[in-house]
């Protein structure tokens, strides 16, 4: 291995299964060709993460979680990585890592569909013994295996702005390629969360001609404003219309989900990205299907162009948009487990921080 310093020593949270997590040392991994350590300057709280952590989404453990950071590359293993754009990165260079890894070989990443490879694996779900233990973003380091998408991440963009950029951010931008042109569009966004956020400000960006943002939470409808909502609903359903060109549906609720698709004018699409875990079946009516030339498309994770585009989305616009505003300073990584909770207020993350040596 290409070690340009002393190996460093690890220290992750291990999520042992139940809301318990340990902080230990763990041993720097041998790297093999085309893969990288990097050491993690800040990671976000994924709502995902939260729900692994209390139960409701199964997960392997022991294992580190956090999918979402920002980090720079101390070691690389023989031929070096590259970054989307095929770059060369050195030690020292910072970047964000992609949600999935890819074989990159199998029929399903032929066809383009890497986020859904047949022998798929998971930053920050992975467990920790495990051909990839060094998985998660909770951690002082984290193994890059081949495979992963490295993005760069130039030095005008914080840590906070730039963390959520592996999950949150990527997701949105596919999703909003599934949507189709926004441009003078009648735009439909279901859900106020992190991603629902983020597609106000990209859907403002594309030339939305008006954005209209659902949630129960008030102080996250008053933020899509500032993001760029042209209109906010305090319920899960609007009003009944059928007003819009392009619905997206972020909140997984099932009443939401329907009143997405009730809502969609002639030749509108759907995107569904927010139901993530089983519940109950929504009707659809064929024949308004049929007669109204509607199209839903269901999108899950993203590609690794996505995660260029989220770091470009965010540098673009970090002049015009707070990105830091919506993540809540670091705490110590040390005390992770008490900040395992969704944040409040005006928050959409809480954020950990790991002092690592340089
Ligand atoms: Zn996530
Ligand atoms: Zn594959």
């Amino acid at each position: 291995m290409d070690m340009h310093t002393r190996p460093p020593t690890i220290s992750a949270q291990v999520w042992s299964g139940g809301q318990e997590l340990e902080l230990r040392d763990l041993p720097a991994p041998d790297l093999g060709p085309g893969e990288a350590l990097a050491a993690i300057d800040l990671a976000t709280i994924c709502g995902s993460d939260i729900h692994t952590f209390s139960g409701r989404r199964p997960g392997p453990f022991p294992g580190i979680l956090g999918h979402e950071a920002v980090g720079r590359i101390v070691a690389t293993g023989d031929g070096g990585v590259r970054d989307f754009h095929g770059r060369e990165l050195s030690v020292g260079d910072r970047v964000v890592w992609s949600v999935t890894v890819a074989c990159g070989s199998c029929d399903r990443c032929a066809a383009g569909l890497t986020a859904k490879c047949r022998s798929l694996l998971k930053t920050g779900h992975e467990p920790l013994g495990g051909e990839w233990g060094l998985s998660g973003g909770y951690a002082s380091h984290i193994h890059l295996p081949r495979g992963v998408t490295l993005v760069s991440v130039p030095d005008e963009l914080s840590d906070r702005a730039a963390a959520p950029s592996a999950c949150a951010t990527a997701t949105v931008m596919a999703v909003l390629e599934a949507a189709g042109p926004l441009k003078s569009r009648r735009v439909l966004i279901s859900g106020a969360g992190m991603l629902g956020i983020v597609a106000c400000a990209v859907a403002r960006s594309r030339g939305a001609a008006s954005i209209e943002v659902r949630d129960l939470n008030p102080e996250r409808l008053e933020l899509a404003r500032r993001f760029g909502a042209t209109k906010t609903t305090t319920a899960g359903g609007g009003d009944g219309g059928a007003a819009f060109d392009v619905a997206v549906e972020l909140s997984g609720a099932q009443p939401a989900v329907a009143s997405a698709l009730a809502a969609l004018d002639t030749g509108g699409r759907l995107v569904l990205a927010g139901s993530v875990s089983p519940g109950p079946a929504v009707a659809v009516d064929p024949e308004r299907m049929v007669r109204s030339l509607l199209t839903v498309t269901g999108v899950h994770n993203y590609e690794p162009a996505h995660l260029q585009q989220a770091v470009d989305f965010l540098v673009e616009t970090k002049d015009s948009c707070d990105w830091d505003a919506l993540v809540e300073p670091p705490r110590p990584l040390a005390d992770l487990a008490s900040h395992m909770a969704p944040p409040q207020g005006h928050h959409l993350r809480k954020s950990v921080a790991a002092a690592h040596p340089a």
